[in-house]
């Protein structure tokens, strides 16, 4: 019998302008609702999965110590983004009948759980979605480390990278009609030639702890469900 499914607990790592729709800024409601309907047809096939969304479409770090502030300070705004961003999609999932729980790396008790391994492990195998917020809880790191830290650790087959286009290319497809999508490239592949899948240290991360990354289309109806069920477009980052 051919499995239902290719993984059985993943990480979904989307940015937070995935969440503003065609707004410049912000929480687009019907977009978050949009992506929650994909992540439950794929908790449907019985995956345990993990999120974490970034917080872009609130607050970066770098943008706003660009403008004098302090940088520290406004990572931590950047984190606490992140936070909005994690609760909007607890509602949105939690509104299509998808238990989820927002765990974050800055405690803040009467808002979210805080960050416990173990507990977070538990949550999982009870089917419960879990949404990492905070990022790692340090400034100086990205959602992307963060996103690559949680993988690690709940042991997640792989990260799954939704994106506006399905997969990793040689330039930007956007821009250039001849760029070509690469099914499978190594992680210092993309280190070497830049691609921006990741930032660095996330793909670092990913290479020394043997985490495949696979990056997708968010756009496409169903494309998260199709691959988990082993059909679709991606780069695979291994
Ligand atoms: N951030 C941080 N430490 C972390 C994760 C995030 O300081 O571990 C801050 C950082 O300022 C970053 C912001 O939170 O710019 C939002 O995260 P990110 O830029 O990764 O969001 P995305 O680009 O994925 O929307």
């Amino acid at each position: 019998v051919k499995p239902a499914r290719t993984y059985d607990r993943v990480l979904l790592k989307i940015s937070g302008e995935a969440l503003m729709g065609n707004q410049g800024y912000g929480l687009h409601p019907p977009t978050v609702t949009r992506i929650a309907e994909e992540v439950k047809s794929v908790h449907d096939l019985g995956v345990e999965i993990c999120m974490v969304i970034g917080g872009g479409n609130i607050f970066r770090g770098l943008a706003g110590s660009a403008q004098g502030m302090e940088r520290t300070t406004a990572d931590y705004m950047g984190m606490l983004a992140t936070v909005m961003n994690a609760l909007a999609m607890q509602s949105a999932l939690e509104t299509i009948g998808v238990y989820t729980r927002v765990i974050s790396a800055i405690p803040m008790d009467q808002v979210c759980e805080p960050y416990i391994r173990r507990r977070a492990v538990r949550h999982l195998e009870k089917k419960r979605v879990c949404i990492f917020a905070a990022g790692t809880g340090n400034p100086y790191f990205t959602t992307d480390t963060a996103a690559t830290l949680r993988a690690s650790e709940m042991s997640c087959q792989a990260i799954f990278k939704g994106t506006k286009v399905d997969g990793v290319y040689d330039k930007d497809p956007v821009k250039h009609e001849d760029a070509r999508r690469y099914d499978k490239i190594s992680y210092d592949e993309v280190l070497q030639q830049h691609l921006g899948v990741m930032d660095a240290s996330a793909i670092a991360l990913a290479r020394d702890n043997k985490l495949p990354i696979v990056v997708f289309s968010l756009d496409e109806p169903g494309g998260f469900r199709g691959i988990l069920a082993g059909r679709g477009t991606y780069t695979l980052v291994h």
